[in-house]
């Protein structure tokens, strides 16, 4: 693996580390430095496994965070839209 590699989980995301328990490429939003900056990082899915959390649990904490990131990403935009339509309208006149 010489080229560059993307995180697993974000596609377009560049890794910047390897799980050392599943060895996928991941970003530094999804790799955790469970034992400190020295030792190798894993992945979430495999942190939360290393804890002893089942994956049913890691599986809606995910879920859960997802719909309030869709949701805040929908109130920035709606914001966004109408600072940008409010002065296009009132430059029409
Ligand atoms: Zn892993
Ligand atoms: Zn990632």
């Amino acid at each position: 693996m010489t080229t560059p590699a993307n995180c697993d989980k974000h596609l377009f995301e560049e890794a910047t580390g390897m799980c050392r328990a599943c060895r996928r490429p991941f970003c530094a939003d999804c790799l955790v430095y469970a034992q400190g900056p020295n030792h190798a990082p894993l992945c979430i899915p495999c942190a939360l496994t290393a804890a002893g959390v089942r994956s049913t649990a890691s599986a809606r904490a995910r879920r859960g965070r997802g719909m309030t990131g869709r949701l805040l990403a929908g109130i920035g935009a709606t914001a966004a839209a109408a600072m940008v339509a409010i002065p296009a309208l009132s430059s029409l006149h």
